[in-house]
């Protein structure tokens, strides 16, 4: 087999053309979304091919719904999703720096002849010290501190409604407390759940919510002292693609037989197992066993596999796979109220047994509306995780302002402090966009605020110095390490690259040709 893919270069082989159409690129994506940065940033408003509308402030949100085909623009977009897997925030922060990054990185490749892998070298121990001296003006904070509520709001702070979101979501955390923490470190997927509810009001329960009704409007509304079955077990005892082969009058007939004797000895042994509630995850539920279990007047519902594991966390059911698994003991998940809110299609699981779990409701009143702020809840959420895991800083900029004097005290050898350069371009450019975003002239205010001391920032309100503690202005320590060695990731493999080549598929030139 001959290779088919012929690589050519791109762009005409003139030296820096690639470096410069790839800075270009990360610059063009940093400049689709470095408008929204801070609580004074814009809303972006996101037409998709189907010509539907949404409205956004969310960096990753904004940047997946870019048609980007520069392979360099893709990659970008991918390190910010993965940050905001990482962290769930900060992703217009990290490609806000990217930018910065590649644009200095390439003034010192181009203007100043620094070879490529200096610069790359450089980026690298510039980020780790920034890092670590993040982490050392970093401040502990615990679930109960005032601290968290400003983490929350500084997260939430741009977002549409966030005053009332944050408190919702700092009320959710409060409520599972230290009970979503294992070993020390906190999860709170395992313990918060965010549903957005287009006619309901924002609230915060304490228990679950399952998103759809009961099997049907004859079984009970309400159960009380519910003894939940969660239910995975094969409920088509009787496929129909016996049918096909078994064709005859009376195979039908034996076959359908069979079908309603196990479908009886299903619902029996579910039932022998004191159950009262019973929530099924199979993937097909016969008919027979469905009807059985209406006429039986057990309260039944259907529910996702993914809320499986919130139930069983919940009421300390232990989902059944097997028949025979039903004769265990403690298979059983309780909870002190099971019921149905007709109107609004949901089901309320109160006061579980077992761990403690909420479950946050968000209003909205468009579809578009209700998305942004469940994100935005999200985001809420993962702020307090991180902050509660790793610790604060001061936000606004102001902390890795106030990095880079600190590194550029370290006595550094040669060419690293090159890096150290390009990594302060990048520390510097947070607050300059948060205050250029405010009205103000961000590079003359960051100028005044370096002078200041270190836990001191701008006021994106009055342009005065402002010290940012005091404000309440934090962010968790994690989503701004996550995002310089995001940005710095981005930097260095597009510092690196010398030239674009495409694949030509010389099969379909050979084709093409052979057409003429
Ligand atoms: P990202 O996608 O990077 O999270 P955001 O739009 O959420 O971007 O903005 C986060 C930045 O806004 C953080 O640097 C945070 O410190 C800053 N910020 C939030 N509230 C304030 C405030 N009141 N004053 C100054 N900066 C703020
Ligand atoms: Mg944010």
């Amino acid at each position: 087999m001959t290779n088919t893919n012929v690589w050519r270069p791109m762009a005409q082989n003139i030296e820096f053309d690639a470096l410069e159409s790839n800075v270009n690129a990360v610059i063009a994506v940093a400049d689709t979304v470095r408008t929204t940065l801070g609580p004074k940033g814009l809303d972006k408003l996101l037409i998709d091919q189907a010509m539907n509308r949404h409205v956004s402030n969310d960096g990753v949100t904004i940047l997946l719904s870019l048609k980007t085909i520069h392979p360099v623009a893709r990659m970008v977009v991918e390190i910010a999703e993965r940050q905001e897997q990482l962290v769930g925030d900060g992703t217009t922060t990290a490609v806000v720096m990217a930018a910065e990054m590649v644009k200095e990185g390439k003034r010192l490749i181009k203007e100043l002849g620094v070879h490529p892998t200096k610069v790359v070298e450089g980026i690298e121990s510039g980020v780790y010290y920034a890092c670590e001296l993040l982490e050392k003006v970093a401040r502990k904070i615990s679930i109960d501190d005032v601290e968290l509520e400003y983490v929350v709001n500084t997260s939430l702070a741009s977002k549409l409604d966030g005053k009332r979101l944050a408190s919702i979501v700092i009320s959710a955390i409060r409520a599972v407390g230290n009970n979503a923490s294992y070993n020390g470190s906190y999860d709170f997927d395992k313990s918060i759940k965010i549903v957005r509810r287009m006619n309901m009001d924002d609230k915060v329960i304490s228990g679950l919510i399952l998103e759809r009704g009961r099997l049907d409007k004859d079984l009970p509304l309400e159960i009380r002292d519910a003894r939940i079955l969660v239910c995975k077990l094969d409920l088509k005892p009787v496929k129909e693609s016996w049918l096909k082969e078994n064709s005859r009058y009376e195979d039908i007939l034996t076959m359908e037989k069979d079908r309603v004797t196990k479908a009886k000895e299903i619902v029996d042994a579910m039932l022998a197992t004191g159950a009262n509630v019973i929530l099924i995850a199979s993937p097909e539920i016969d008919d027979a066993v469905e009807n059985l279990l209406i006429s039986r007047r057990v309260f039944t519902a259907i529910i996702s596999t993914d809320e499986i594991e919130h139930v069983a966390r919940y009421t300390g059911a232990k989902p059944v796979r097997l028949m025979d698994d039903l004769k265990l003991p403690d298979i059983l998940g309780y909870a002190d109220r099971v019921y149905e809110d007709e109107d609004n299609n949901i089901i309320y699981i109160e006061n579980g047994k077992n761990k403690n779990i909420v479950t946050i409701i968000v209003s909205g009143t468009t579809k578009e509306t209700s998305l942004e702020r469940w994100r935005a809840a999200r985001d809420g959420v993962n702020a307090a995780e991180a902050a509660l895991n790793n610790g604060v800083v001061v936000g606004g900029g102001a902390a890795e302002l106030h990095v880079i004097d600190k590194m550029k005290g370290l006595k550094l050898k040669g060419l690293e402090q090159v890096g150290v350069d390009v990594v302060a371009a990048a520390l510097e450019s947070i607050m300059r966009q948060i205050l250029t975003n405010a009205g103000f002239n961000g590079l003359e205010k960051v100028m005044t605020a370096k002078a200041l001391p270190d836990t001191f920032g701008i006021d994106i309100n009055t342009g005065e110095p402002i010290d940012m503690m005091e404000a309440g202005v934090l962010d968790p320590l994690l989503v701004k390490t996550t995002a310089l060695k995001a940005a710095g990731e981005i930097a260095k493999a597009v510092l690196r690259i010398d030239r674009n080549l495409a694949a030509e598929d010389l099969s379909q030139q050979a084709i093409s040709e052979s057409r003429r």
